[in-house]
C-alpha cells in the first residue's frame, strides 16, 4: 500500500504489543484496517494524563489537507470527518469500509481525545456511554 497524500509506501509498525499499524515513513501519518482504531481506542499501554491538558493544543497541530486523500486499497475518494462530537480532529474515511486514514499527529490526538472522555466519566455507566458513543459516531463516518 502507499500513502494517500506523498505516495510514499506504507510499513508495518508496531504501535502497541498488540497492535500493527501501516506507517508513511515520509509524513508520519497512518493507516488502519477497520478495526484497528478500536484497538487502540480499547488499548490502555499508554499514558496521556499530562497530554490531556494540552488537548486544545494538539488539535491544532494536526495539518490540515484540502485534497481528499485516496484509499489505498481500493483508490476511492476518502470523506473527511470529524472524529466523534466536537474532537476537532478530522479524519480520512474510506466510503467502502477498508479503513481509516490518519495524518501525522492526529493518532495521538486522538489518544488523548480518548483519555480525556474516559477520564470525565465518572461511573462505569458513563464509561460505557463514552465508549459506545465513540463507535457510533464512526460507524456513523462510514455512512454516505
Ligand atoms: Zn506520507
Ligand atoms: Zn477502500
Amino acid at each position: 500500500m502507499n500513502c494517500p497524500r506523498d505516495g510514499g509506501a506504507l510499513t508495518a509498525q508496531r504501535y502497541e504489543a498488540s497492535i500493527q499499524v501501516d506507517a508513511c515513513g515520509r509524513c508520519g501519518g497512518v493507516w488502519l484496517d477497520d478495526g484497528e482504531l478500536e484497538a487502540i481506542q480499547a488499548s490502555t499501554e499508554r499514558d496521556y494524563t499530562r497530554e490531556l491538558e494540552r488537548m486544545d493544543e494538539l488539535a491544532g497541530e494536526v495539518p490540515k489537507h484540502g485534497t481528499a486523500a485516496k484509499c489505498p486499497k481500493c483508490g476511492s475518494e476518502m470523506a473527511a470527518r470529524e472524529y466523534a462530537h466536537c474532537s476537532r480532529i478530522v479524519i480520512d474515511v474510506c466510503p467502502e469500509g477498508h479503513g481509516v486514514w490518519l495524518d501525522g499527529g492526529e493518532l495521538k490526538a486522538l489518544e488523548v481525545f480518548f483519555e480525556a472522555n474516559k477520564q470525565r466519566a465518572n461511573s462505569e455507566d458513563d464509561a460505557l456511554w463514552v465508549a459506545r458513543s465513540f463507535w457510533v459516531s464512526l460507524k456513523g463516518l462510514f455512512r454516505r
